[in-house]
């Protein structure tokens, strides 16, 4: 079985408990105003990559992950290539590597479902807590990642709440607040991260020949992540 691959990072403390090493799958349906990631979309992007390749190299960082880390897959929206991941999943259970989906949310079907019994921890990227928000900058409905989140809570799925703070669009204390209420909602909300936006992907997108459409947004900064993050 081969996956498509976007890249592969060996190490990494920013996707997932401890230490991780990262597997970035190609491909995604959605358009994410703060997308970092442009060069993910194109399911005709990647390289075919066995599952099997991808646990070996897997293998070889095991001893730097410790009691918390493993291996993380992201993206692009990994949940579209569901077998791929049940495979590389399947090999690092056996071997005792712990798993986590990074995932926008907004794919569930039996295949996504076989993929989260292997899973230990899910990342799921919340990205504003109203509907139009996710209309106007991300192109799909909130109820489906509603729905994803309903389905994780009744499996007692470890879940962590991911969202980038944007001027202007989520950087308010009703926002978070939403957030807090949807610990309250789901016990397998294990944590809520708020991670501020940059604009480190400007680069890539100048080389697609694509329009950012946060060019003009400021950065978030620490002290206002720190600040939002009261309200948790
Ligand atoms: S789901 Fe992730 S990869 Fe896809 S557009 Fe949104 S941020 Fe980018």
């Amino acid at each position: 079985m081969t996956g498509k691959i976007h890249s592969f990072q060996s190490l990494g403390t920013a996707d997932g408990p401890g230490v991780r090493s990262v597997v970035f799958l190609q491909g995604c349906p959605l358009r994410c105003a703060c997308c970092h990631n442009p060069d993910t979309w194109d399911f005709n992007g990647g390289e075919n990559v066995s599952a099997d390749e991808i646990f070996r190299k897997i293998k070889r960082f095991k001893n730097y992950f410790g009691k918390e880390g493993g291996v993380t897959v992201s993206g692009g929206e990994p949940l579209l290539q569901p077998e791929f991941i049940i495979e590389l999943f399947t090999l690092c259970k056996t071997d005792g590597i712990s798993t986590a989906v990074d995932t926008s949310g907004c794919v569930l079907n039996e295949k996504v479902k076989e993929v989260l019994k292997l899973t230990d921890v899910v990342l799921l990227d919340y990205k504003y807590v109203t509907d139009e928000l996710y209309k106007e900058n991300v192109g799909c409905e909130k109820a489906h990642v509603d729905k994803f989140l309903e389905y994780l809570n009744s499996q007692n799925t470890d879940t962590w709440i991911r969202q980038v703070i944007i001027k202007d669009l989520n950087n308010n204390a009703d926002s978070v607040k939403a957030l807090k209420e949807l610990k309250k909602k789901y016990n397998c909300i294990k944590k809520i991260e708020l991670l501020p936006f940059r604009k480190l992907c400007i680069e890539k997108y100048k080389n697609l020949n694509i329009p950012f459409p946060l060019a003009e947004t400021e950065e978030t900064s620490k002290a206002e992540i720190e600040n939002l993050e009261k309200f948790l």
